[in-house]
């Protein structure tokens, strides 16, 4: 015979399925593929295609004494072995010997399945015995064909080698016995460079009897070999092309994933997806044994790879799973808030039965557990456990143990989704659209996949919702998906507003953030495919020329209520940018309701009590919405980034001052230099800098909220300061042009007190300070060396003194005001909640 002894090379383990068995043409292709393979190798076979299932009715039919049915089942089993026999191995000794032992476990099958008649019941460990017998043929048939080829081979049984636990029908594996026993079998064989070739699926339980690994237990059977046997890798040939993101009988778009990690690859199989038994990777996870799912019908191509790696980061999501036929069971009792052991009780009283959770599902109120288990044993399992809470259900502490039979477990799976906010959203809302009723949610522990039941009718729609979601229809094709879209809802249309939506709409949009809805006080305008920079422009022409939105075709309605009928609508990571300057709060918090993230521009809603500012930016209330508002201290200079980069970095912000208001740092600024003070803000009038009363800057009530900005981040909880009133007491109540007008009376006296500071080497600035203990607003003299005392225009300046800067704050300063750089600081603020999902 023909030798292939390449013993330096690596052993490779391989398993063919029963579809890659099924008739003769499959064998032949399989055997020459081992055939042309060179360097060790153990092969692993499954039974022939559906002869697992022909023996399990066989067997079944036995039971409930359809005796002519299991006989029916016996005579199909001998006539394809051997039919498949004859059309493998010429006439001969070797084609006899292999009759004969098909004979001999047909006819065995025959014998067990009248003594099962006889008892009436098939208990799991005759279950097994049986059933091994598909396995055991199929390997003969194959190692018989491998012989007939020249190829040295050498069938070698399972029980001999795999050992297992006592748990006939799902038995699992130990590791170092099946190590201890295989390799002495094995390595002689692979060093003669001779095929192994071994049954999946079986092994032997501690008292030497058969069990069986579970339905598509050969996948486990050839990890646990390559692991025993320290092989390099696992092919395992199917009949599709690899692992794909789906059940591709259930999602027709479903694609190959080239590259999936041990962990991931386990999450799927967990979740059901049959393409790999639930626990065949546990014998390989941890090591570097890589596991390739590869076409039995396109050999050359390269399948999925399981390993070590990571790949495909553009895709949180990366799977799939559906498993059906499954009942919640739940433990209900208001009486079980806050009790100790409830959930471990529950637990061990499932296990007690040895039941398999495939997912666990807990109320937040804590006042009901839940968790699926296949429909079959929902009723074994409430037994259990109204036995387990007798005591509690007597006393009504635990209302009641129902099942909810029907269900489906759908999971979806990915390595990118831990730290990734918002894809549990997405999952959701895929779902909402399609009008899938969700009954229950789990997030695994290890956020490597979000679960969920469903109705069993509609498990493939919500399969396909979050397929289509995730656009994983595009994971093989080379072509990563584009960043998923940020949908931009404008609350306000004014000068921020508009500028922000040229950002948008130019080059800094980069694309991928698309304005889709306006809001203003009468209505809103809303388009789901983003509304074009040219109607933005023209409605931002009308805005100007006074109109409302109900005015220019938008609808009219409550802004709460435009805002819902957004969010139920496929917007993609949906922003609310609020560039009003109203109190929006409990509108903010509503969007936040609604999963949207909020960018804001306006100070109020932050500046108002402590409780209402609370509610607003502790972000995790809002299960993973982000609050962001940068843009209202400095416009887009990094004054609340920083902030946060020193507190992450372990140093304390002991004070911040600050000249934070464009405005005012114009005025007084230009006045110190010289110029009478009515001409100075008539000119911040009309440069833009000021609101267009621009009394509303210089009664330095915009300058004391941003200060209590500052100080809150610093955890300050009391009120506003009272800020010093630039606007003379005589004039706080005129009309504007008589403010305007009169404005010249307060001149002279300004320039007195500019001439009096400047004797004194000091220039007039409008300081901000806030500390973790209070917050300051006021007009005050400063050395004109000082770095405020040096600035000028509009700039902004805001000094940070911390434990690490603590002789010399650390200073940012730059242009503080203006629609345009407003507007960079949102679009910074969008860009920034971008990157935080995307990872
Ligand atoms: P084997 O022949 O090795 O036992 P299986 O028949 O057990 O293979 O597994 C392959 C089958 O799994 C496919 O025919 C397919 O219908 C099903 N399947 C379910 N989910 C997936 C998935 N995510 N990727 C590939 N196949 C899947
Ligand atoms: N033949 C067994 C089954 O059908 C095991 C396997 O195919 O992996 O479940
Ligand atoms: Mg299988």
């Amino acid at each position: 015979m023909a030798a292939t002894p390449k013993n330096s090379a690596p052993l490779e383990v391989w398993k063919f399925g029963g579809a890659s068995l099924a008739d003769v043409a499959a064998i032949e292709r399989a055997v020459g593929l081992i055939a042309r393979h060179h360097g060790p190798l153990v092969v692993v076979a499954s039974a022939l295609g559906g002869v697992t299932d022909l023996l399990l009715e066989g067997a079944n039919a036995a039971t409930s004494g359809r005796q002519s049915e299991a006989a029916r089942a016996a005579a199909t089993f001998l006539r394809r072995h051997r039919d498949v026999a004859r059309g493998l191995i010429p006439a001969g000794p070797a084609r006899r010997r292999l009759l004969a032992t098909i004979d001999t476990a047909a006819r065995e099958f025959r014998e067990l399945c009248v003594a099962i008649g006889v008892l009436g019941h098939l208990a799991p460990r005759a279950s097994d015995l049986l059933v091994s017998r598909g396995e055991r043929m199929s390997a003969q048939i194959v190692t018989a064909a491998l012989l007939r080829g020249k190829r040295r081979a050498a069938y070698v049984d399972a029980t001999e080698i795999v050992v297992t636990d006592g748990q006939h029908g799902g038995a699992a594996p130990h590791i170092s016995g099946t190590t201890r026993l295989a390799r002495p079998r094995i390595k002689p064989l692979l060093d003669a460079g001779t095929v192994a070739v071994i049954p999946g699926f079986i092994g032997h339980a501690p008292d030497g009897s058969v069990t069986t690994l579970g339905r598509g237990g050969s996948d486990l059977t050839a990890t646990l070999m390559a692991r025993a046997l320290g092989a390099v890798r696992v092919s395992l040939w199917k009949d599709v092309p690899g692992i794909l993101t789906a059940d591709p009988r259930l999602v027709s778009d479903a694609r190959l994933i080239p590259q999936l990690h041990h962990r991931e690859a386990a999450e799927v199989a967990h979740y059901g997806a049959k393409v790999l038994h639930p626990r065949a990777l546990i014998p390989i996870a941890g090591t570097r044994i890589t596991l390739h799912v590869r076409s039995f019908i396109h050999p050359e191509q390269p399948g999925t790879e399981v390993s070590a790696k990571r790949s495909l980061a553009m895709y949180p999501v990366k799977a799939i799973a559906i498993v059906r036929g499954q009942a919640i069971v739940t433990v209900a009792g208001k009486g079980m808030v806050g009790v100790h052991g409830i959930a471990a009780r529950t637990f061990v009283a499932v296990d007690a039965e040895r039941l398999s959770v495939s997912t666990i599902f807990q109320a937040s109120s804590e006042s009901s557990i839940g968790f699926t288990v296949p429909e079959g044993e929902a009723e074994r399992a409430v037994t259990s456990l109204r036995a387990a809470f007798r005591d509690e259900l007597s006393t009504g502490l635990i209302d009641n143990v129902t099942a909810r039979p029907g269900m489906a477990v759908v999971a979806v799976v990915g390595d990118g989704m831990a730290g990734a906010p918002g894809i549990a959203a997405r999952v959701f809302s895929a779902l909402s659209t399609g009008g899938i009723n969700v009954v229950a949610i789990a997030q695994g522990s290890s956020e490597r996949n979000i679960s969920f039941a469903v109705t069993s009718d509609q498990a493939t729609e919500a399969a396909r919702r979050v397929h289509s979601a995730f656009q994983l229809a595009k994971i093989g094709g080379g072509r990563a998906p584009a960043a998923p879209r940020t949908d931009v809802v404008l609350l306000g249309f004014g000068r921020v507003g508009r500028a922000l939506a040229d950002q948008i709409g130019g080059a800094n949009g980069q694309g991928q953030v698309r304005v889709v809805g306006l809001l203003d006080r009468s209505g809103y305008i809303f388009d789901p495919k983003g509304l074009s920079r040219r109607r933005l422009t023209e409605l931002s022409r009308e805005k100007d020329a006074g109109e409302l939105l109900t005015e220019l075709g938008g609808r009219p309605a409550k802004a709460a209520e435009a805002l819902a009928v957004m969010s139920s609508h496929a917007v993609s990571r949906p922003v609310v940018v609020d560039v009003t300057s109203e109190e929006t709060g409990d509108l903010l918090r509503a969007a936040l309701g609604n999963g949207f993230d909020v960018v804001l521009a306006n100070k109020k809603p932050l500046a108002g009590s402590w409780d209402s500012y609370a509610s607003l930016v502790s972000t995790p209330r809002h299960d993973n919405r982000q609050v962001k508002y940068e843009a209202t201290v400095g416009a887009g200079l990094p004054i609340i980034d920083t902030y946060h980069k020193l507190v992450e970095t372990g140093d304390r912000v002991l004070r911040i001052d600050g000249s934070v208001s464009g405005t005012l740092m114009y005025v007084v600024s230009a006045v110190s230099a010289g110029k009478p003070f009515s001409q100075a803000v008539r000119e911040a009038v009309e440069l833009g800098y000021a609101e267009p009363d621009p009394r509303d800057d210089l009664s330095g009530r915009d300058a004391a909220r941003k200060a209590l900005i500052l100080a809150r981040l610093m955890l300050y909880r009391g009120a506003a300061p009272v800020p010093d009133d630039l606007v003379p007491r005589a004039l706080r109540k005129l009309p504007l042009d008589a403010f305007m007008a009169r404005l010249t009376q307060v001149d002279a006296e300004w320039k007195t007190r500019v001439a009096r500071e400047a004797s004194k080497g000091r220039v007039l600035r409008y300081v901000v300070s806030a500390t973790p203990r209070g917050v300051s607003a006021r007009l005050t003299a400063v050395p004109v060396s000082s770095p405020i005392g040096a600035l000028q225009g509009t700039r902004n300046l805001v000094a940070f003194t911390t434990r690490r800067y603590l002789k010399e704050p650390l200073v940012i300063s730059g242009p503080g005001a203006g629609a345009e750089v407003t507007a960079a600081g949102i679009l910074n603020d969008i860009h920034s909640l971008r990157g935080s999902q995307s990872s």
